[in-house]
């Protein structure tokens, strides 16, 4: 691909999506960034479609993996936060406000209300419930960071973690973090198209210093030398299996528990980044908090010992939008771009240039029924390839489909589909017969495969976006 100036800034703009208050954007646009906030993105009608189709494909991958599905309330009593600790160690990030004399709090992370949801499973269902419990949501966080901090969607106040919360016996530990691994390794590869090259992504272990165990990281020996040997353990089987190392980074732990990162080097304009993705973190001071083991132990029996792990696949969805657009230059896959089809007609100004009309028009419409969205453009054959440039230089649509002469002639429809896994369009030749929109959709099936294999469905999210075009 050609290199460009662009960021992921630029690409948000043209995805519709307004992150920050910027002169280079038209007035309207830094208007409505001035009222969101900063740091507050507004996903306006092409990150909107971006936003509800990936929700929709998370949410069903996740129910296909035995995860619950869960949508928690955007505010709590600030209670919450106090049994959870957060209003201790976190308050300078949250947002708190008072409504009748008490207070609450803007959520600032899912975790408390998923342990929720596991106590009142198990107060109600008793041993029913079965270990490993798995909670999920797309769940939609705020916090207070200083504005001086804010940039674009790679640090903002409010953003959608691709959160899960899992509850696990201390034996099957190793087992879930690989499950996780390899949840993040379908998810980026089918969905994202990425290509995870064991010689650029390598795991890194976040452990705790034995010596100061009890003093600043908290919890027991115990629990940290099993959490440790599940995450090597883990490491090591994904090291064996997929063929990505791993390190060790001793005293890097978080205080209530150890972590492991999958990170990715990318390079862009020459500099070597990372790029954060699917992270694996151990918590002994939230099931403390909430007397999780004390349950666990009165439903289970005495020596039923737990971990409470959060991870995550993308880590939030506008910081990975973020670099995804950086690292795939605005585009994305088939099933997520807002605009799903471009159809151009290209006019010559002959007899031909009605059916030429008709025949685009068709199209599109049956497009638009069948819940794809598409765009209509009609053109002539000389303003023809400044008209492609510039939707290709900003729009991108997944599939353009172009109806000139000599297919209204001979009946066909050329139909150039972006092959993300090697990064260019291919033409074919789709004969119009029947269905012109079913034959067309036919020919670039294998575009929405990967998400049928990972959530059962593609979703479809119908929108006329000819307007875009
Ligand atoms: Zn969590």
């Amino acid at each position: 691909m050609k290199p460009t100036n662009k960021t992921h800034i630029d690409y948000a703009y043209e995805l519709d999506l307004v992150v920050k208050p910027d002169s280079r954007v038209p007035l309207f646009e830094r208007e409505y960034a001035a009222f969101t906030g900063a740091g507050v993105p507004l996903f306006s009608i092409g990150g909107g479609y971006y936003r509800y189709a990936l929700i929709d494909i998370l949410a069903r991958f996740h129910a296909r993996r035995g995860y619950y599905v869960a949508e928690t309330p955007m505010i709590a009593s600030s209670l919450l936060y106090q049994v959870s600790g957060h209003l201790d160690f976190f308050r300078k990030n949250m947002f708190i406000f008072q409504i009748e004399g008490h207070d609450y709090a803007i959520k600032p992370m899912n975790c408390p209300y998923h342990i929720l949801i596991f106590l009142s499973h198990l107060a109600r269902y008793r041993q029913k419930v079965r270990l490993p419990f798995k909670v999920f949501e797309a769940g939609r966080v705020h916090r207070y960071e200083p504005s001086g901090s804010l940039y674009g969607l790679l640090r903002v106040r409010a953003f959608t973690q691709d959160d899960a919360h899992i509850i696990t016996r201390e034996e099957e530990a190793t087992e879930a973090i690989v499950g996780v691994f390899e949840e993040m390794k379908l998810l980026l590869e089918k969905i994202f198209h990425m290509d995870l090259d064991p010689g650029k992504v390598e795991l890194r272990l976040s452990l705790s210093d034995k010596s100061k165990i009890g003093e600043e990281f908290m919890g027991t020996l115990h629990e940290w030398e099993t959490a440790e040997s599940a995450l090597e353990e883990a490491a090591k089987s994904i090291r064996d299996k997929y063929g990505f190392n791993y390190y060790s980074e001793e005293g890097e732990a978080a205080f209530y528990g150890p972590k492991i990162d999958v990170v990715m080097r990318i390079e862009e304009s020459g500099i070597e980044k990372e790029w954060q993705l699917g992270t694996v973190q151990f918590d002994f001071n939230l099931p403390r908090r909430f007397r999780v083991y004390d349950m666990v132990r009165e439903v289970y029996g005495e020596d039923t010992r737990v971990f409470i792990i959060h991870r995550a696949l993308m880590g939030s969805i506008e910081r990975f939008l973020s670099v995804y657009l950086d690292y795939m230059k605005g585009r994305l896959p088939f099933t997520l771009a807002p605009l799903q089809f471009a159809v151009i007609a290209i006019k010559t100004g002959g007899d031909t240039d009605e059916e030429i009309s008709t025949i685009a028009r068709r199209i599109h419409e049956e497009l638009v029924k069948m819940g794809f969205r598409s765009g209509l453009l009609e053109t002539t054959k000389t303003s023809l390839s400044g008209e492609v440039r510039r939707i290709e230089s900003t729009i991108k649509p997944a599939v353009t489909v172009y109806i000139g002469a000599r297919e209204a002639r001979e009946g066909y429809a050329t139909v150039r589909p972006f092959i993300h896994g090697e990064r260019r369009r291919v033409s074919k030749r789709v004969p119009l017969s029947g269905d012109y929109a079913t034959s067309i959709v036919e020919a670039v099936k294998e575009l929405e495969d990967g998400v049928v294999e990972l959530a059962g469905y593609a979703p479809r999210i119908p929108g006329d976006l000819s307007h875009l075009l």
